[in-house]
């Protein structure tokens, strides 16, 4: 008697138990079209931005959002080169009001497209603020509807490599061969974007090749959503005044393209930039392209593979979710005052000539950083969903910082996503200062303290620890 009754509550136990557990992992995934009018600032490649005159491919706001019993995240890519925190603060709030959805626990970033607006106000028109507005709108949009369309889930990952198509676009050169950098300095052992040197030795740093693929899908097979990850720069190859979400948008286009199932929602393809602050475009090995060619080729050959990958990946639904952000304050490199000066001196002599072709902009962005605050306070987050990991900074990180991640991670399988939730500008390691080069020179797209790099690493693993 008293056997069989153990029996029973041990078969009421059970079932109590897989009740508990029976929604598991849901997820839902939506797009809004967050694509510029004409008039809007366009980014171009550096220095060469103006207003939007067409349309080559569409930019979308992107968003998954990932449940357990107790958590609830957005993971949501842009489509634009860099979007600061308020913009994405003003998006979390949106979507905070609508469905109560913690703002720290949506991570935002943006893919570093050069054919699409930059989401920071720096010298910008009416109509660009008013993009702005429009653009964190449709962002909390994005989330709102991936939130109204979860369901019961299961999520695969993996990787590939994609050895020959990334490289370091800094180069390490012999000592006194590297011309001056647009202060008028010389000394430096980088070239980089607009260096020049006679003695290039090797490239300056290591690229991270790996291409890493999550997968969602609901419990039948069918796709909800493939978030892309990978380290390259951005592809380039537009024309002038022409929008487009390169190699990100091309990727993501074809991945919905290839993973909807017919009579289902349509699968949401995202792509994140990983780790990119030194790596170059694509290696066109001798390939001409004519302009948007190369985006399509490169976004249709990592689709390709990532499809492949994907029908081969174990899907698992009893994923617990956890994330963490922090906020963290560093320095800032505020110009001296004997700089200040020097740029003053460029502005107030705009015919004079110059020591570099862009020392007036850097003069411009010395007067910039002089009206800085001395700290700037960023946010770093990270993400566990059963064995995956990720981890996110607001600025373009260096693959060593990356590898770093990866290499340190308590985690079996970690990602980083980069530009996410603010725009902090380049990261180079502290070795990498010393040796100089654009992505050292200070301006706004390069401003915190010399040991940031390790600051925000130490800082990320940190998060990830706790998630453990
Ligand atoms: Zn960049």
């Amino acid at each position: 008697m008293k056997h069989s009754l153990t029996v029973i509550l041990l078969v009421v136990n059970l079932s109590l138990t897989s009740n508990l557990f029976a929604e598991g992992l849901r997820a839902g995934a939506a797009k809004v079209d967050i694509t510029p009018p004409e008039g809007v600032s366009l980014d171009g490649s550096i220095s060469k931005n103006g207003p939007v005159t067409g349309v080559h491919d569409p930019l979308h706001a992107r968003a998954l959002v990932l449940a357990d019993d107790e958590t609830r995240i957005a993971i949501v890519i842009v489509d634009a080169c860099m979007v600061e925190e308020e913009v994405f603060d003003d998006a979390k709030k949106l979507v905070h009001q609508e469905s109560g959805f913690p703002t720290d626990h949506m991570l935002m970033a943006a893919t570093h497209t050069h054919a699409a607006p930059r989401l920071i106000h720096i010298g910008t028109e009416p109509i660009d603020d008013q993009y702005h507005r429009d653009a964190a709108q449709k962002i909390a949009q994005a989330v709102l509807e991936a939130e109204k369309h979860l369901v019961s889930a299961q999520l695969g990952h993996g990787s590939f490599r994609l050895e020959g198509l990334i490289a370091c676009r800094r180069f390490l050169c012999e000592p006194g061969t590297v011309a001056v950098n647009p202060f008028g300095e010389s000394g430096e052992r980088i070239k980089s974007v607009a260096g020049k040197s006679t003695g290039v030795i090797e490239p300056a740093g290591p690229v991270d090749p790996e291409f890493s693929v999550i997968s969602v899908q609901d419990r039948d097979g069918h796709q909800i959503a493939a978030l892309g990850n990978f380290s390259v720069h951005y592809c380039g190859g537009y024309r002038r005044g022409m929008v487009s979400a390169d190699y990100f948008g091309q990727f993501s286009e074809q991945m919905e393209a290839k993973l909807s199932a017919r009579g289902e929602r349509p699968a949401i393809g995202l792509m994140s930039n990983g780790t990119s602050g030194n790596t170059g475009a694509f290696q066109n090995r001798g390939r001409k392209f004519q302009p948007f060619e190369g985006m399509e080729y490169y976004g249709r050959m990592m689709a390709e593979r990532s499809a492949e990958l994907i029908s081969k990946l174990e899907h698992k639904s009893d994923l617990d979710i956890e994330m963490q952000q922090t906020d963290l304050t560093l320095n800032v490199r505020k110009p001296s005052a004997e700089r200040i000066a020097w740029a003053k001196e460029i502005v107030a002599h705009p015919d004079k000539p110059t020591p570099h072709r862009w020392s007036k902009i850097y003069a411009d962005e010395t007067l910039h950083l002089s009206r800085f605050p001395e700290q700037k306070t960023i946010k770093i987050q990270a993400i566990k969903v059963g064995d995956l990991a990720i981890a996110s900074a607001p600025c373009e990180v260096f693959a060593e910082t990356g590898l770093a991640l990866k290499k340190r991670s308590p985690h079996p399988k970690t990602i980083h996503i980069e530009l996410a939730n603010g725009y902090a500008g380049y990261l180079p390691p502290k070795e990498q200062h010393e040796l100089g080069g654009y992505e050292t020179w200070p301006a706004r797209s390069s401003f915190l303290e010399v040991d940031a790099a390790r600051k925000i690493l130490e800082t990320q693993l940190q998060l990830l620890e706790g998630l453990k």
